[in-house]
């Protein structure tokens, strides 16, 4: 193992690894010359070591973290544990690869004891100051080193204000808190602990204890939700303390380089003055914007404005910084990388590309697919007449409706529904109801409170700050002008206005933003994948076109039939006893069908449209059996003699369509091998609707698909009869009409004689709902409802394979139908169009494989589309790496 501990002018950005993401920033910070308070990292493989190894790692840290020290003291000319002069203090920060806000431990003023205190009261002539700051350390360390909670010392504090008969922490004079100290000494005595006055021993317990935090409960809750592995480590900043809480000329706060909620540009934050770093963070006081830092302290607002730009340029990206002000003097404490809304997201990845700080690649990949995601979600209707009860900060867009629920376990509980979590503030302790809430609503805090950072962070709408509601957690209710909420109650909330409703609020979907179709139009032009849509009406048709598909990947027919004017007609063709009856219910179906086609191919206007012949089970259009069981007995009650006859014909048909197995039952082609005359309607439909459109001038471009096919013999013999359907129509309407025949490859039979079906198949479409379905044996309807959630639990299996393709076992039959499936037909057109069509990282698999498309349903296709971008720039990215 290299080096241990690094000064932050030894280390820089890109060794995030090994410095922690605070760490790195403050060493990239320090080297590009901002004012940062000289110490150094201890690295994150000290922290793994530690974990493995325990306290003797340590020991053998001690000498080098005491070099360390000696340079700290020559730059800042104070000593640690001074005898004389202006005492150094320690702060000792966590800070891991990946950000997580508040999760870990930090211990302020390391350093103080009743010795330095009394030096720091003089050399500063400011005893309020000193005392507060150890009062704050003994009280930290007993709470995080010494693991005696907050709870006794909050209590301690509260008796205090209440003697002296104060509201605010600040309003405690130095005896006052001196006073405080002593009776925090016997909480010490209570818990039999002791507070060590020797400086260096307290920073030796608060690096163990910060070590410590990465494997507290909330931090591996943490992890688990965002897909931290748990195998990184925290490293450990120990950073000289700067003191925003001097006096009215000093103060601390958090800025971001732009608005992380619209992506706006313009430095955006909030301060306090005379206050130190935890009381912004933690959402207690409401602090100020930073405009008025303008007028308070003019020349130390343009310095920050000044190293905004600078840290933006250098990052070229949002950063999200917190600074102190000590007497006047600007300190930088962190950078990152700022978290930002969805919607700030894509306006932010395209204003950087317009500003020439990024190139168009940077631009996408600065977008997740989630994101995306979430901007197609469902707004709150303002037009409604709905009436908002309270309105707070809107923190995080988008709206959420649940029931109201005051704590986090019980919302942690609830999650199979859906509820709002309401809290007076929120804490890094509440992380899983967070995650389990559709959305959070807090009394308290600003924009960079807790609940709003993580809100932002999970891409849940919050409102925070809302003053007007007053939570009685005992009662377990919320009252606001007048109105009373209890828990369990349902309201809505409002992310985006901060609006707060009772009961449910109306939607409206949302339209693409000009940003966000400016970044879907540059995927498209780098995207190796095509994206087209599941759409099976023209509805559905026409949004996928405004969504920007470029062609229907699968059009289920058989959604045509479940209609109500349509089903009579099904169903008559179902219980036909004769071919001639079947053939005269088909033919009430064939105008309908043509004229959905007709509908569809208009909105498409010449992008390919697959259309999939009839694929379910029959018994699918017939009412279920005990249904039609009961209807006959009061048919006959009624004593109704027609319709008890048309009843019991169509539970006979029910009974003899009964199958134990339907999902391997009598479905896909087989229906068209046995009933060829409901293909022959179906194909007769598409052309006739295809001329149609050709003889209005318009451009089409049919695709017939046969379902579940297993065997060559299959695909050639509905192909053979189909063709024949096809000439006829072609020679009635005495045009051209284009069109292919292809099928789907959702069977593990058809993947493996791919070359033999490709030979009667234009293109292939993996149906890959089924294909998982029929390779694990697993029910595509009652998995996720019965084993699958504790195969998950257990990690017997890494993620659901109906929703995230399983590349090992799947993938692999993918890959070896698209191999041999090509080598037979060197034409043949492949894509995808189960479920997994839609997901990202299904996607990536899909490009890896040499898919022409991917097909998903028309609210995903955006987010398919910068998927497929994104899966082409990493693979080549890849790929050059590895050259
Ligand atoms: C599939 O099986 O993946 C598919 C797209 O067809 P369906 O879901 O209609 O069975
Ligand atoms: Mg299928």
């Amino acid at each position: 193992m290299g080096k241990w501990v690094y000064l932050f002018e030894e280390g820089n950005a890109s060794m995030r690894d090994l410095l922690g993401g605070k760490g790195a920033g403050l060493a990239e910070m320090t080297n590009i010359g901002l004012p940062v308070p000289p110490g150094f990292t201890i690295t994150t493989e000290v922290c793994n070591l530690y974990m493995e190894k325990g306290e003797k790692i340590i020991e053998e840290l001690w000498p080098m973290v005491l070099e360390n020290i000696k340079i700290v003291e020559e730059k800042t000319g104070k000593k640690f544990a001074a005898k004389s002069g202006l005492p150094l203090l320690f702060s000792v920060r966590s800070g891991a690869k990946f950000s997580m806000p508040g999760m870990m431990d930090t211990v302020l003023n390391i350093g103080l004891n009743d010795e330095t205190v009394e030096l720091f009261s003089k050399e500063s002539s400011n005893p309020r100051l000193a005392y507060d700051s150890y009062r704050r350390l003994v009280q930290m360390f007993g709470d995080i080193v010494l693991d005696m909670g907050l709870q006794p010392f909050e209590n301690e504090l509260e008796n205090m204000k209440a003697k002296k008969g104060i509201k605010y922490d600040v309003e405690l004079s130095a005896e006052d808190l001196k006073e405080l100290i002593k009776r925090y000494f016997d909480i010490y005595k209570r818990f039999n602990k002791e507070f060590p006055q020797d400086p260096f021993v307290q920073l030796k317990m608060a690096i163990e204890a910060v070590f410590k935090s990465w494997n507290a409960p909330r931090a591996i809750t943490y992890r688990k939700i965002n897909n931290i592995p748990n195998d990184l480590g925290t490293a450990v900043n120990v950073v000289t303390m700067v003191f925003g809480n001097m006096g009215n000329d000093s103060a601390t706060g958090v800025a971001f380089t732009r608005d992380p909620k619209k992506g706006d540009k313009g430095v955006f934050g909030e301060y306090l003055v005379n206050a130190q770093g935890e009381d912004v963070v933690a959402g207690i006081r409401t602090p100020k914007p930073i405009i008025e830092l303008k007028k308070e302290m003019p020349s130390v607002y343009d310095e920050l404005l000044k190293f905004c730009k600078v840290l933006e340029e250098h990052y070229k990206d949002m950063q999200d910084i917190e600074f102190t002000i000590e007497k006047g003097k600007l300190y930088m404490l962190q950078v990152r990388t700022g978290k930002r809304t969805p919607g700030a997201a894509v306006k932010l990845a395209m204003d950087f590309l317009n500003e020439g700080l990024i190139n168009e690649e940077e631009a996408i990949l600065r977008v997740e697919p989630s994101q995306v995601d979430f901007l197609l979600h469902p707004r709150i209707d303002v037009s409604s007449k709905l009436q908002s009860i309270a309105k707070g900060l809107g923190a995080s867009p988008g709206a959420a409706t649940g029931k109201v629920v005051f704590d986090a376990d019980l919302a942690a509980k609830m999650s199979d529904e859906d509820v709002i979590l309401v809290r007076p503030e929120t804490v890094p302790d509440d992380i899983h109801g967070l995650a389990a809430a559709k959305g959070v609503l807090t009394a308290r805090g600003g924009m960079t409170s807790h609940a709003a950072v993580v809100a932002r962070g999970m891409g849940k709408p919050a409102v925070v700050g809302a003053e007007s509601i007053k939570i009685d957690l005992k009662e377990r209710l919320f009252t606001v002008n007048g109105e009373t909420v209890k828990e369990f109650d349902v309201i809505t909330i409002d992310g985006t206005s901060g609006n707060i409703f009772k009961g449910v609020a109306p939607l409206i979907m949302p339209e693409l933003s000009e940003d966000l179709k400016n970044l879907l139009s540059l995927s498209d032009k780098l995207a190796k994948i095509q994206v087209r849509a599941n759409a099976d009406t023209p509805e559905d048709a026409k949004r996928s076109y405004e969504f920007g598909a470029k062609g229907i990947g699968l059009c289920r027919t058989e959604h045509m039939f479940m209609a109500q004017d349509r089903l009579p007609a099904m169903q008559e063709m179902i219980v036909a006893e004769t071919i001639e009856e079947r053939k005269a219910a088909l033919e009430k179906l064939l105008p309908m069908q043509r004229e959905d086609f007709y509908g569809i191919f208009k909105e498409m206007k010449g992008y390919p449209v697959i259309i999939r012949l009839l694929d379910p089970p029959l018994h699918e259009f017939l009412p279920k059996r005990e249904i039609l069981k009961e209807e006959i007995a009061q048919h006959e009650k009624n004593g109704e003699k027609d319709l008890v006859e048309k009843k019991k014909r169509l539970l006979r048909r029910a009974e003899a369509l009964k199958e134990s197995n339907p999902m391997m039952g009598f479905r896909g082609c087989r229906l068209g091998l046995v009933y060829p005359e409901i293909n022959e309607m179906q194909v007769r439909a598409i052309l006739e609707a295809a001329a149609m459109v050709i003889k209005e001038g318009d451009k089409v471009f049919p695709e017939i698909m046969v379902p579940l096919v297993g065997h060559i013999n299959e695909i050639r013999l509905v192909r053979e009869k189909l063709e024949e359907v096809a000439k006829e129509v072609i020679s009635e309407q005495g045009i051209q009409i284009p069109y292919l025949f292809g099928t789907m490859i959702e069977l593990p039979r058809a993947a493996l004689k791919a070359d033999e079906i490709a030979k009667y198949a234009r293109f292939f479409s993996f149906g890959t709902n089924d294909l998982t379905q029929m390779t694990f044996g697993f029910s595509r309807d009652d998995a996720e409802s019965k084993f699958l959630p504790v195969y998950l639990e257990r990690g017997i299996l890494p993620v659901n394979p109906f929703q995230t393709l399983d590349r090992d076992g799947v993938g692999e039959l993918m890959r070896i139908a698209v191999e041999r499936g090509r080598k037979a037909n060197k034409e043949l057109e492949i894509g995808i169009c189960g479920e997994h069509g839609g997901d990202p990282e299904s996607i990536a698999f899909c490009y890896e494989i040499g898919l022409d498309y991917v097909s998903c349903s028309p609210f995903r296709v955006p987010v398919a589309r910068l998927a497929a971008a994104r899966a082409t720039i990493l693979a080549k990215r890849q790929y050059e790496a590895d050259k």
